[in-house]
């Protein structure tokens, strides 16, 4: 998608810090990080929002997830925790229409969110 922010991203075209990458997706810091660790899974495939995943293979949705979770072993948080979200259109709070899963870590989290 030539105007979305996260397909540059993919491209290279848009500088990223990049922690993680295979075949379906990559994972980067987000650049206004809401907790000490702040990463952004994201497919390759340009999929708007979660509501619209229909559009991908189903593995490839438990692979996001998948990923999220190997990133946390990975980094060493996964024990004491961290937690996953994928904010979904307006009332979600979703900015970016490029279906992205937030991996937050490093502090304890309250539920409900805000
Ligand atoms: P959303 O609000 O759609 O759930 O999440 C979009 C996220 O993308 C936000 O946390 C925001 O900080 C992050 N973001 C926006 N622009 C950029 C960028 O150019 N680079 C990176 N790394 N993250 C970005
Ligand atoms: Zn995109």
């Amino acid at each position: 998608m030539p105007d979305c922010l996260f397909c540059k991203i993919i491209a290279g075209e848009i500088p990223s810090a990049r922690v993680y990458e295979d075949d379906q997706c990559i994972a980067f810091d987000d650049i206004s990080p809401q907790a000490p660790t702040h990463i952004l899974i994201v497919p390759r495939q340009h999929i708007e929002s979660l509501d619209k995943a229909d559009g991908m293979d189903r593995s490839s949705v438990g692979h996001l997830l998948l990923a999220a979770a190997s990133i946390a072993r990975d980094k060493g948080f996964a024990e004491s925790g961290y937690r996953v979200v994928i904010n979904t259109n307006e009332d979600g709070g979703q900015t970016v229409f490029h279906l992205h899963i937030h991996l937050l870590a490093g502090r304890p989290f309250v539920f409900p969110p805000g």
